[in-house]
């Protein structure tokens, strides 16, 4: 596991130097993941070289509301996180998990575990977070779920420090970023100023410093000067101190004390229970499984779906479904979020990346909901 790296090593890349990275990665046999502009949003996909990455585009966001515009910088990562989140790789929203084949008159059943070895370019300070928050909840001590560690544990973390904050982020509250510190293989600045544009570049684990010397070979890297360093932790505290929303620090108390609260009907009747948080929320995880035979009867496979406590089968027990009530779904979602995480899995289970407030389609906003718990007692 990757650990943390420091500024003070850091060496400086340019878009060459992150360029000859990607391919270097991909020639060491990982399918590298990276930010690029598709269907009007930033998600994460494959990506061959720095071309593929979204330079010159920033987002919007806001409760319920996302746009990319163009701006005029080569800046590459002046967008902030997009609908995608890396459980897409870490935890596929459909896996195989088991298979089954006839065999005479019975079956040889197999299990399966998937496991590309991914390079995971972008990764946020908020996103390092849920993916630790991930390994908790895929590891909880008694059970350990194979194909989570078996891509975690290949995977290469590239972290990026956020030089810009989206107006949905509240990750500062959240003590989740906007800086990795820690988590990562190498860590990434970008520093755009009016005479250069490079890259703050850090190693945070063994397999980053050796990334970095063959980067040094490629004639790739440079010293780091002492100002490069203030204009990355000057553009990094800037994007810290921009940011518009938070967290109130009572929130697991207050949803604890609050569970009549008059609250949970008026977000009821806003909420369409469309489950758009949960799937693009970086630590849920709640998932189903499904039985699929092929029509000859010969095969059969086991496949495990993302799914959403939104759902009114997701609590559908033995002829009842026990949350039926919009409010108490909505309330269950928040309330393990913010509260009873602490409880199964001793920290919270939010990174205030801000993912749930902008893809609502009614901009329904997790700080504004804990805020107003806050004003008014039952
Ligand atoms: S609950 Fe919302 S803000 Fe918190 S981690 Fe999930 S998507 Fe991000
Ligand atoms: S809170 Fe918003 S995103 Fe979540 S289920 Fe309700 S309407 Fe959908």
């Amino acid at each position: 596991m990757a650990k943390c790296g420091s500024a003070k090593d850091a060496v400086v890349i340019g878009t060459d130097g992150l360029d000859a990275l990607i391919k270097l990665l991909a020639k060491d046999g990982y399918d590298v993941i990276g930010p690029r502009v598709e269907s009007g949003a930033v998600v994460l996909e494959p990506v061959d070289g720095v071309d593929d990455l979204p330079a010159g585009w920033a987002d919007e966001q806001d409760g319920g509301h996302y746009r990319l515009t163009k701006i005029d910088s080569p800046a590459i990562f002046e967008h902030v996180v997009g609908p995608h989140t890396w459980k897409r790789y870490l935890s596929p929203p459909a896996q195989t998990i088991l298979r089954a084949r006839k065999r005479g008159k019975g079956f040889s059943v197999e299990e399966v575990v998937d496991a590309p070895k991914y390079a995971l370019l972008g990764v946020r300070a908020c996103d390092l977070k849920a993916i630790s928050l991930q390994d908790r909840v895929f590891d909880n001590g008694d059970f350990v779920d194979k194909g989570y560690f078996a891509r975690r544990n290949k995977a290469f973390v590239i972290a990026v420090n956020c030089t810009r904050a989206a107006g949905t982020c509240f990750c500062v509250s959240m003590n989740s970023g906007p800086e990795a510190s820690c988590g990562f293989d190498l860590g990434l600045t970008e520093i755009l100023t009016k005479t250069k544009h490079v890259f703050l570049l850090a190693a945070g684990s063994e397999r980053g410093r050796k990334a970095i010397a063959e980067l040094k070979k490629k004639k790739q890297v440079k010293a780091a000067a002492a100002a490069d360093r203030a204009a990355a932790a000057k553009a990094v505290d800037a994007a810290a101190k921009s940011m518009k929303r938070k967290m109130r620090k009572d929130a697991a108390r207050l949803l604890a004390a609050n569970r009549e609260h008059p609250r949970w009907e008026e977000v009821a009747t806003r909420c369409l229970s469309c489950a758009n948080c949960t799937m693009v929320c970086p630590t849920c995880f709640c998932s189903t499984v499904e039985d699929v035979t092929d029509l000859k009867g010969k095969t059969a496979e086991r496949v495990r779906r993302w799914d959403s406590c939104f759902t009114h089968d997701f609590s559908y027990i033995h002829g009842g479904t026990v949350r039926r009530l919009r409010s108490s779904r909505y309330r269950h979602w928040i309330t393990h979020k913010l509260s009873t995480w602490h409880d199964q899995f001793q920290t919270q289970g939010c990174v205030g990346c801000g993912r749930c407030i902008t893809w609502c389609p009614v901009g329904i906003d997790i700080t504004e909901e804990v805020r107003e718990l806050g004003k008014r007692r039952t």
